[in-house]
């Protein structure tokens, strides 16, 4: 019988939060024995990650596009433009971002990552981390979980943000063109049966741009709808596709319950599975990059690994009853998001978004926004139903 291969810590999942915890430790000389556990066999372009950041951060090299402006529409349906001094909404393509995290990782001789590879089972005995992948068996002081939240868990979520995108080129005799200067956040909203729909637009070029149709709903909404929805959007828009480059979709917990941080001592989740994704937008790399930030200096320091971190309370709170005002309320969604674009000054909406907001940014949120539905729903929370605040 072969003896478990032995390891100082182990990260099960090498997307987004695995890869980018691995790229930090190699970059920081960590000298633990690590392997990242991932079931994909190749890392391709399947996602796009945007962000509002200033020009120089640690990642500013991966970003292959900037906006200095972003567009929403306002409650009448115009649509209105918004900047933020010294920050720009930035886009970094996944494939530039996976080959950057397996550069750093192979340039190390103790950092590993076993493709292929699915996690099946993990157990504690005797203060060692026993998994067991399809076909192997492995040994660890230390576990960083990384996987998604299980469907059962996905489905405790407050409300799904729904999308599917498109990155295309369009036909030379499309009648519409691409704006490149800003990007569409949120635009043509309306509500239905479903919930809320938006477009979603990062214009390359003129002739290039993803396009995604997103949605907050309640039930996950299918693949297939979506698609028709987006083709309805190209069609309106007068977007002629010439090629499709790449398609995007995804299901996105927005308020998923703050899960137990360390199922077993020793062993931490992070990623969207620890709660990385900000509940009432659904955006998580910066997040992930600030926990892998911490979590790598931590084990440097020769401890255990750390968790995602928990939200503030004050956060949690107000995304937490947004959340269930959209849920409750969904007439008034574009209402909601409408007076937001209107009333709240692009700085403010920036570092609200990027989990940087003060005191005084939230009361400017709370005061942009009409307070009826918020009362209401406060008002039922001793009732039946979801109301999850917190
Ligand atoms: C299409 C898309 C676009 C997004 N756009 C943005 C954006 O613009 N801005 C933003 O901030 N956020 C965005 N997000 C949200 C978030 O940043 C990403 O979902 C991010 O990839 C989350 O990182 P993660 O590591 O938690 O999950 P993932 O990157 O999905 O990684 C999880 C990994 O676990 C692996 N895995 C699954 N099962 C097992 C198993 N049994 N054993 C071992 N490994 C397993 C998977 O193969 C995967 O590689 C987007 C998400 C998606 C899906």
């Amino acid at each position: 019988m072969r003896t478990p291969a032995h390891f100082d810590l182990l990260i099960l999942g090498g997307g987004c939060a695995g890869l980018s915890l691995a790229m930090r430790l190699a970059e920081s000389g960590y000298p633990g024995r690590v392997a990242i556990i991932e079931p994909r066999s190749v890392y391709v372009d399947d996602r796009s990650w945007c962000f509002w950041a200033p020009d120089q951060h640690p990642l500013a090299a991966l970003v292959s596009r900037r906006w200095s402006r972003w567009r929403g529409s306002r409650w009448n349906r115009d649509v209105i433009e918004r900047s933020a001094p010294g920050l720009s909404y930035q886009y970094v393509n996944s494939l530039d971002f996976y080959q950057h995290a397996l550069e750093a990782i192979r340039g190390t001789d103790n950092i590993e990552l076993k493709l292929d590879q699915k996690v099946v089972d993990v157990t504690r005995e005797k203060d060692l981390f026993h998994i067991q992948t399809a076909d192997s068996k492995l040994q660890a002081r230390w576990v960083v979980d990384t996987r998604p939240p299980a469907p059962a868990r996905l489905s405790e979520s407050v409300l799904h943000q729904c999308f599917a995108g498109r990155v295309v080129s369009l036909a030379p005799e499309s009648p519409g063109r691409f704006e490149p200067d800003a990007v569409e956040l949120m635009t043509d909203m309306r509500r239905d049966e479903h919930g809320l729909q938006f477009s979603y637009v990062l214009p390359f070029a003129r002739d290039r741009a993803l396009v995604e149709v997103t949605r907050f709903c309640p039930a996950p909404v299918g693949a297939r709808q979506l698609g028709a929805e987006l083709d309805q959007l190209l069609a309106r828009r007068g977007w002629k596709v010439g090629a499709v480059e790449r398609e995007e979709s995804a299901v996105l917990p927005m308020g998923l319950p703050q899960p137990d941080s360390e199922p077993m001592p020793g062993m931490v989740r992070a990623g969207t599975g620890g709660g990385a994704l900000r509940p009432a937008s659904g955006y998580g790399f910066q997040r992930i990059q600030r926990w892998a930030g911490a979590c790598s200096q931590r084990l440097g320091a020769g401890f255990g690994p750390l968790a995602q971190p928990p939200d503030s309370t004050r956060q949690r709170f107000m995304d937490g009853l947004f959340l269930q005002v959209l849920r409750d309320q969904p007439e008034r969604a574009p209402e909601l998001f409408g007076r937001m674009f209107e009333r709240v000054p692009g700085p403010v909406f920036v570092r609200f978004m990027s989990d940087r907001a003060g005191w005084s940014d939230s009361l400017r949120i709370i005061s942009s926004l009409p307070w009826r539905p918020f009362l209401q729903t406060l008002g039922r929370r001793g009732r039946p139903g979801p109301a999850r605040l917190a």
